[in-house]
C-alpha cells in the first residue's frame, strides 16, 4: 500500500512537441494519499488511460517522477511496482478456469495454496462468479468475463495500488450499479489506494471520496463531490458536474463592479476585491441551476428575464430562460409555480462564482 506522488509529471505521444496542445499531460503535480478511494473523471481523450498507464509503468513519462511512498519508481517495471491494473475489456486467460484465473496472479508471488484457495472464494463470493469457478473462461458471457478481469485485480491485498481504467463500461447498468457499491466495500475492508478512472460523474462520485477532475492534461480540481458542486475551480468543472452543468456569464468589471450586459452582478466583495488587483483576462460569473431564484414579480434586486420552456422532470422542473441574450438554466421544486412569457431572477451572493480565464478567482467568499 503506498502514497503515490506525481512530481512535475508531464506526457507527450508526439516526437518534436512545440506547445501544450502537443502534451497528453500537461505538467502536473499530484498526491494519490496511500488509502484513499479516488475518482480520476474527465471527458474521452483527456488523458485519464496515459496518467494510470505512467503509475503502473505501462508508460515511461516524457518528464517528471513518480514517487511511491517518497521513493522514486520511474526505472522499475510494472511488475516491480506491484500495482494491480483492470482495463475496460477483460484481459483474462481463455483456457483457465475462472479459479485459475482468480489464483494466477498469487500463484505468480508463490502464495501457498491453501491460502489461495481461500483468497480466490472470498473474491469470487464478492463479484459473484462461485457457480463458476470451475467453468473455462471461454465460455463466459461478456460480463463475466469483466468480473473476473477485476477479481484478478483485487485478489492481491499487498498490492501498492488497484488502479481501475473504466472497468464497467462492458457491464450491463444493474450490474454496474452492484459492482461499483461492492468495489468501495472491497476498499472499505483492505484500505488499498484506489483510483477508479470514469467519464461519468455519477459512477465517480459513488465510488470516491474524493474526485480528481481532469480536462485537456490537466486536473483542474481534486476535491469531495460536494466542493466539486458548491466551488467548481474551474469551468469545466461547473460545466462537467451537475445536471445541467453551471450557468456562465460572460462579465465585464467596471467601476469597482460586474456587469453582465447592463446588469450589475451581486458577487461579494472577496471577488470583486480580488479583482481590482490584478489584470482581468476574460472573466465569467457562474451560478449553479439550483441556485438560481426564480419569482413571478419584481422583488428588489431581481432582473426581469423572458421565460422560453420548462421540463418537467418528474421530481423536479428545470426552466430556462433569456438573460440579456443568453440561454440559462434554473432547478425549480416540483410544487413551484412556472411562470410564463416573463419572470424574475436573483443570484444569491454565496453561490455566484467569477472566473478569470476559466479559474476561479482567488478564495471564493
Ligand atoms: P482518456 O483515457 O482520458 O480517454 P488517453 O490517455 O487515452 O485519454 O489519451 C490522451 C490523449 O493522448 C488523446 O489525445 C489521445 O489521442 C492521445 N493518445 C493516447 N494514446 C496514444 C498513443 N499510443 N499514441 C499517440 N497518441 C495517443
Ligand atoms: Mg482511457
Amino acid at each position: 500500500m503506498a502514497q503515490i506522488t506525481l512530481k512535475a509529471l508531464a506526457h507527450t505521444y508526439s516526437a518534436n512537441p512545440v506547445q501544450g496542445s502537443d502534451y497528453a499531460i500537461r505538467e502536473m503535480n499530484h498526491v494519490w494519499e496511500q488509502g484513499g478511494a479516488y475518482a480520476l473523471l474527465g471527458p474521452s481523450g483527456c488523458g485519464k488511460s496515459t496518467m494510470l498507464n505512467i503509475i503502473s509503468g505501462l508508460l515511461n513519462p516524457s518528464n517528471g517522477e513518480i514517487l511511491f511512498d517518497n521513493k522514486r519508481v520511474n526505472e522499475l517495471k510494472p511488475e516491480e511496482r506491484n500495482i494491480a491494473q483492470v482495463f475496460q475489456f477483460p484481459v483474462i486467460y481463455d483456457t483457465m478456469t475462472v479459479y485459475d484465473n482468480l489464483a494466477f496472479p498469487l500463484r505468480n508471488i508463490k502464495v501457498p495454496e491453501h491460502k489461495i484457495r481461500s483468497k480466490v472464494n472470498e473474491v469470487a463470493e464478492i463479484l459473484e462468479l462461485t457457480d463458476q469457478l470451475k467453468k473455462k473462461a471461454k465460455g463466459l458471457s461478456a460480463d463475466e468475463k469483466q468480473k473476473v478481469s477485476m477479481g484478478r485485480g483485487l485478489v492481491r491485498d499487498d498490492v501498492s495500488a488497484i488502479l481501475f481504467d473504466e472497468p464497467l463500461t462492458v457491464i450491463d447498468p444493474q450490474l454496474k450499479w452492484k459492482l461499483r457499491r461492492k468495489l468501495k466495500q472491497i476498499h472499505e475492508q483492505f484500505n488499498i489506494t484506489m483510483v477508479y478512472v470514469t467519464h461519468d460523474q455519477l459512477e465517480a462520485s459513488t465510488f470516491a471520496d474524493k474526485i480528481a477532475v481532469m480536462y485537456d492534461g490537466q486536473i483542474v480540481q481534486f476535491g469531495t463531490p460536494r466542493e466539486l458542486f458548491e466551488e467548481p475551480a474551474h469551468t469545466f468543472v461547473g460545466y462537467f458536474i451537475g445536471s445541467p452543468g453551471m450557468n456562465y456569464m460572460d462579465a465585464r468589471f467596471s467601476d469597482g463592479k460586474l456587469f453582465f450586459g447592463e446588469h450589475e452582478l451581486p458577487v461579494s466583495a472577496s471577488f470583486l476585491n480580488q479583482l481590482t488587483q490584478a489584470d482581468n483576462g476574460r472573466l465569467q460569473v457562474g451560478i449553479r441551476p439550483e441556485f438560481v431564484q426564480i419569482w413571478n414579480k419584481q422583488q428588489d434586486g431581481t432582473i426581469e428575464v423572458r421565460v422560453d420552456y420548462c421540463e418537467d422532470l418528474g421530481t423536479y422542473k428545470i426552466l430556462t430562460f433569456t438573460l440579456a441574450g443568453q440561454t440559462m438554466k434554473a432547478r425549480l421544486s416540483e410544487d413551484q409555480k412556472v411562470p410564463s412569457d416573463k419572470a424574475y431572477v436573483s443570484f444569491p451572493k454565496q453561490w455566484t462564482k467569477v472566473y478569470r480565464d476559466d479559474f476561479l478567482v482567488g478564495d471564493a467568499q
